[in-house]
């Protein structure tokens, strides 16, 4: 007899064809930067489960004994971590239960910082409330436990300062639906066959949903869905108008889109030539092109750094000379120590004088170099200088004014680079910043992979690339406005 759980109840509350698959374990494998974030999880609960010490740990258990043991503590008012419950074919199992009078609080553990997420435990919280109502205990309270975005560490973790707690009780109590959802999700659950779903917003909300490449890879090669207003691709989609061809001439489309729309339609790739002279005047010789490789992780490792803090470990510079001569820089922490008043000190050593230091996109690079110049005050004139000096590469792009329409919609250097110089990342064995993160975190600092010579010279190799590519783009960027 399938089960409903409470992340496939959240599964069905995306998309019903997602909660099948999921029934059927038959969802892509997860990406490493999932695995990742899935990994944080336990290691936040450890330090909240600090802060309840009389707390009884019901997470090792198997299914049966764990109920049986949870209806034991249940009747001793414990509070209990993990208590299960199971009422028909429904079976959740609640991060938190605590004693409360007559009732009692029900607590979800989330290892995320971002408080506009706070909405999205409404239903999963709502699920836990309705089944565990159904045993004839009375939820009075209902909490979300999550990371304290500004706690800054400073020697141990003080639990007490990294959990945040939300209350969660009016807004868990009006989620609605919740019967009529769970009689449609069983129903979903018993069928032979994928639910014939129409993709739609749900299809990145409230998570980017893993079946994207299943759904959507029958579109048509250039689609609405490339378009950059996304309340008018999804208008069309709805209304049948799939291929950007069939979009009707009068139909009136923002500058960006007609820009899709007039590349899609002539196959060509559309370049806006005095836009990007207008940029390339802005580019002050040399040009240090730059770019950081970052981790972060739930729980602050080093001190002077906060929950999902992004913490530079690698750098690639090249710097480009007017006549030509090319410099290449490089530097990949050891993992020993936190890496960033090093790799501070030698970027220090080799940004000078003049010039543009470029990047591709610019936020990124600017948030962390701002967060170092706030952490390590001593390098803040250094660092404000350069940021001064930032130039962002991504603009001409992110404008549209050169685009193919192999980008699909999209100014990533990953969807540029092949875009305007036809060189890729596809022969490297690190081919995405996620990957190298995730890959220096488990070898280097989680000790979860070893460290070798290959590893880290695939990782000087990917974020290498990085920096060459933007070479590269600007010398195809000069040769169009000759
Ligand atoms: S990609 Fe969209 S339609 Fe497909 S399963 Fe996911 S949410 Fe549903």
């Amino acid at each position: 007899m399938a089960t409903l759980t409470k992340s496939k109840y959240m599964n069905g509350g995306q998309c019903q064809r997602l909660l099948w698959f999921a029934n059927k374990k038959q969802l892509p494998e997860s990406s490493l930067m999932e695995q990742h974030r899935f990994s944080q999880g336990p290691i936040f609960e450890k330090y909240v489960k600090q802060i309840y010490p009389n707390g009884v740990e019901l997470g090792d258990l198997d299914f049966n004994k764990n109920i049986e043991k949870t209806k034991e503590l249940v009747n001793d008012k414990k509070l209990i971590f993990e208590a299960g419950f199971k009422v028909d074919e429904l079976f959740i199992r609640a991060d938190i239960l605590e004693p409360n009078g007559d009732g009692w609080n029900l607590y979800e553990i989330k290892a995320s910082s971002d408080e506009k997420k706070l909405k999205i435990y409404f239903p999963d919280l709502a699920f836990q409330k309705y089944v565990i109502e159904k045993t004839g205990l009375k939820i009075k309270k209902c909490f979300v436990l999550k990371l304290n975005k500004e706690y800054v560490k400073n020697g141990e973790i003080e639990a007490e300062k990294l959990v945040e707690k939300h209350d969660v009780t009016e807004n868990v109590e009006l989620v609605g639906n919740i019967e009529e959802n769970v009689q449609k999700y069983l129903e979903t659950l018993k069928e032979e066959d994928e639910p014939p779903i129409t993709i739609s917003v749900n299809c990145n909300r409230p998570y980017e949903c893993s079946l994207k490449a299943h759904c959507w890879g029958t579109l048509p090669t250039n689609n609405v869905l490339h378009l950059t207003n996304w309340r008018q691709y999804w208008k069309f989609f709805h209304e049948g108008i799939i291929d950007i061809k069939d979009i009707p001439k009068e139909e009136e489309l923002k500058p960006k889109d007609e820009v899709i729309r007039k590349a899609a339609l002539s196959c060509k790739v559309v370049v806006a030539k005095e836009e990007i002279k207008h940029f390339m005047k802005t580019l002050k010789y040399p040009l240090y092109h730059f770019d950081f490789e970052t981790f972060d992780t739930a729980v602050p490792i080093y001190d002077k750094s906060r929950p999902y803090q992004k913490i530079p470990f690698q750098y690639s510079l090249h710097i480009q000379h007017e006549d030509g001569k090319l410099e290449h820089f490089e530097y990949l922490a050891d993992g020993k120590e936190d890496p960033r008043l090093k790799l501070l000190e030698r970027l220090k050593d080799e940004i000078k004088g003049k010039g543009s230091v470029v990047v591709f996109n610019k936020s990124f690079e600017k948030s962390v170099l701002t967060k170092l110049a706030e952490d390590f005050p001593e390098h803040k004139d250094w660092i404000e200088v350069v940021l001064s000096r930032l130039i962002d590469l991504a603009v001409p792009f992110q404008n549209f004014h050169y685009y193919c329409p192999t980008q699909k919609g999209k100014y990533s250097i990953k969807k540029v680079l092949p875009a305007i110089t036809g060189k890729g990342y596809e022969n490297l064995e690190i081919n995405n910043g996620g990957d190298a993160s995730i890959l220096y975190y488990n070898s280097h600092i989680a000790n979860k992979e070893e460290v070798n010579d290959k590893l880290r010279q695939n990782m000087l190799n990917y974020c290498g690339l990085d920096t060459e590519a933007m070479v590269w783009i600007v010398d195809e960027l000069s040769k169009l406005i000759k």
